[in-house]
């Protein structure tokens, strides 16, 4: 039975995406306590190039001119084949929209139990463990990832990228997938989102406000603040949703990776959609009333000061300071 750890590695329109590097870094975790390698799975079209930094023994690569756009049931149906005859120990997988659905799918199809929200794993007495983050998480839940094979699908937080990165590249095994035709989605168009507005992905200094502002007036507290910073506002979805802020300032999941010297985060949970885009900021602090919030579990520095009177209050030194 083979004991090797898979790692799909995740790319969109010719970028790599960073909870791939992530998921190499948990992979050679496992990889050290089950005996096996770490083995890579690129999957698309033209791709070879990419993932040449991943710290993999190997690296499978499918590629297809039907694979080249993400088509969840191609590649699934490739996925399946591969796996179904490896056989790995466990296969990784980011906890992203596209991972995700590979991974719901793939555990239907092929049998195998499925660790979502998985944010840490490790080996304890040769057994491979996973602790994964439930309630958007409040809660944190241990246990063994089951054998022989289970698929692990992880939220970004416990490993950094940099950990998953390697200084050469991986001797490549070229395999053919067994079926990517047809299926029932079909790609027609692939929409850029829209633009006009600052590029928060490309700020040095963001303060991001949440839920906790609490109404579209408060925004203005919180501009003054990043204006003397030097920096941008941008927002966690509830601010978004309300229409306080426009969708181009949205961090998260359904909205931009960031990666800012500064991140200052105010009113914000950190629930794990948001978090995922943020791993990659060199300084976060957190402001939050509640101490067990999940944002203080990535942030560098926090308080549980309420805002309404740290924010004002620190414009007005900043401010005073700058004179
Ligand atoms: C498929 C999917 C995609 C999603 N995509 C995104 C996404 O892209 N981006 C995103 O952000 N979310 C996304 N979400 C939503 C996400 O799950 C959370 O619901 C959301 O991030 C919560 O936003 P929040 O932290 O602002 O609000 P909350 O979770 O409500 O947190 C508000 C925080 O403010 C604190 N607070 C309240 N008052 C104060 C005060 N006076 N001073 C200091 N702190 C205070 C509270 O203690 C609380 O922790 C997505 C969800 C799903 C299911």
């Amino acid at each position: 039975m083979s004991q090797d750890i898979y790692v799909v590695i995740e790319h969109l329109r010719g970028q790599m995406a960073d909870i791939s590097y992530v998921l190499c870094a948990a992979a050679r975790q496992l990889a050290a306590a089950s005996g096996g390698q770490v083995v890579g799975v690129l999957l698309g079209h033209n791709v070879q190039g990419l993932a040449q930094d991943v710290a993999v023994d190997r690296m499978i690569v499918m590629d297809d001119p039907q694979l080249a756009d993400f088509i969840p049931d191609r590649y699934q149906q490739a996925l399946a084949g591969l796996l179904g005859a490896q056989a790995p120990r466990v296969t990784l997988f980011g906890d992203t929209s596209i991972g995700a659905e590979l991974a719901g799918g793939l555990s239907v199809q092929l049998g195998w139990p499925l660790v979502s929200y998985c944010r840490s794993v490790r080996a304890d007495d040769g057994r491979l463990m996973y602790i994964s983050q439930l309630c958007g998480g409040k809660l944190m839940a241990e246990g063994e990832i089951p054998a022989p094979h289970a698929l692990v699908a992880m939220v970004p937080g416990g490993f950094q990228a940099e950990q998953g990165k390697g200084s050469q590249p991986p001797p490549v095994e070229m395999i053919a997938p067994a079926a990517t035709a047809g299926g029932r989605i079909a790609l027609k168009q692939y929409i850029e989102p829209e633009s006009g507005d600052v590029d928060i992905s490309k700020e040095a200094i963001l303060v991001s406000v949440g839920r906790g502002i609490q109404n579209a007036d408060n925004i203005e507290m919180v501009e003054e603040l990043a204006k003397v910073l030097g920096g941008v506002v941008s927002a966690s979805r509830p601010v978004v949703d309300q229409g306080w802020l426009p969708t181009t300032r949205l961090v998260g999941k359904s909205g931009k990776r960031v990666k800012p010297r500064l991140y200052l985060a105010l009113g914000i949970s950190g629930a794990p959609e948001h978090a995922e885009a943020i791993t990659d900021s060199q300084t976060i602090i957190a402001v939050n009333t509640d101490p067990s919030a999940p944002i203080f579990d990535i942030a560098r520095y926090g308080t549980t000061l309420d805002m309404f009177d740290l924010v004002p209050a620190l414009t007005e030194q900043i401010r005073r300071a700058k004179q």
